[in-house]
């Protein structure tokens, strides 16, 4: 089965959030940009893939999918959906290699694999070879900012929600408060929830060796970006030095940005995004590398793309329910049941957006 895009219509929104978000590196966060990309074949099947950024760079991802790639998209015959993300990254690698071009790249991919996926009338999982199954999923919170009182009630309100794991923000210009905070949650879950910390690349070498050793007191399942993703050494040592594993992907852009994480800088929980890994490909691309290292593959960000994706590999590990909601302006609830999220079942990759609910946020680029 090939088929030939005939339109592609891309928007850019920017979405409020309810609260102002912070974390260490990005600071304030007030509302995300969600860039979309609708590709219709020449026999009218519609697809819709998507990307999104912390509030800053959609205007050039989406003007690079609209000028830069589009001729590379319209009237190309694809025979595979893995196919034309190589095709992509080859055709602007010189100002690529990553960086914008992989969100751009990425939602046009996932266009494309909600399109074959739904002319062959199954969900993605289904059309990778799996069943429909339960997700393990974490709730991250973007709560930096939040008081120590306000970072507990709002983690016994996601509790409540159904999640049984929780992820916080660290990377206090004091460490020591990030300690407290830390020492707080765990009184608050009991040693046996899940309980992860994210200190969004803050840290040096000697700040995270100290991190580590509190994090082994307090059983943190993992620890995610503690230093310049492209430290990869001073990951290495950092993994060389403490039990706890590392946690790494959104900042990670490109295949062997990955494979450089996992080989040299011993990271345990690839933790990839479809929106900027290079689409469902990417993303796919990551999970099997994870499997040849006997990982699982988690997932940062997107829920409501990612809970199909982690039904369709042999070796899913955790999703994150990210603090930007997406999903709230799908058409498919996520209900989160014992710490658990189940994909949708109709025909494509189990996201459908809502575009009723979006028209107030939409800006012209
Ligand atoms: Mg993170």
């Amino acid at each position: 089965m090939s088929i030939k895009i005939k339109s592609m219509d891309v928007r850019l929104f920017h979405v409020p959030l309810t609260e102002i978000l912070i974390d260490s590196l990005h600071g304030v966060h007030t509302h995300f940009d969600l860039i979309t990309c609708t590709l219709v074949t020449e026999d009218g099947v519609e697809g819709t893939g998507y990307t999104y950024t912390g509030g800053r760079g959609g205007y050039s991802i989406a003007s690079m999918i609209n000028k830069d790639l589009r001729n590379y998209v319209i009237d190309v015959e694809i025979e595979k959906p893995t196919e034309l993300k190589y095709k992509l990254e080859k055709a602007l690698h010189y100002v690529g290699r990553g960086g914008i071009l992989s969100f751009a790249v990425s939602a046009i991919d996932i266009a494309v694999w909600d399109i074959f996926t739904k002319k062959a009338g199954k969900p993605i999982y289904e059309y990778l070879g799996h069943t429909r199954k339960p997700i393990r999923t974490y709730y991250g919170g973007i709560d930096l900012g939040y008081t120590k009182e306000k970072l507990l009630s709002s983690i016994e309100s996601q509790i409540k929600k159904g999640h049984n794991a929780v992820k916080i923000k660290v990377g206090k210009d004091d460490y020591r408060e990030d300690i407290d905070r830390m020492k707080a949650v765990r009184e608050l879950l009991g040693n046996d929830t899940i309980f992860m910390i994210d200190a969004n690349m803050v840290w040096d070498l000697e700040t995270a060796k100290i991190m580590c050793r509190e994090a082994e007191k307090l059983n943190v399942l993992w620890i995610e970006e503690p230093m310049n993703p492209d430290d990869i050494l001073s990951y290495k040592e950092l993994a060389e030095y403490s039990n706890v594993p590392l946690a790494m992907g959104e900042n990670l852009h490109t295949f062997f940005e990955h494979k450089h994480a996992i080989e040299i800088g011993k990271i345990t929980y690839p933790e990839p995004d479809a929106s900027n890994i290079g689409g469902i490909t990417g993303y796919l691309e990551i999970a099997d590398l994870a499997k040849k290292h006997g990982l699982t593959v988690s997932s940062h960000g997107m829920q409501e793309l990612h809970v199909g994706l982690l039904s369709a590999v042999d070796n899913p590990g955790y999703m994150e329910y990210h603090s930007f909601p997406i999903d709230m302006y799908t058409t498919y609830p996520l209900v989160i049941k014992d710490g658990t999220i189940i994909p949708d079942d109709k025909p494509g990759i189990g996201v459908t957006f809502d575009w009723n609910k979006l028209k107030d946020y939409k800006i012209e680029f």
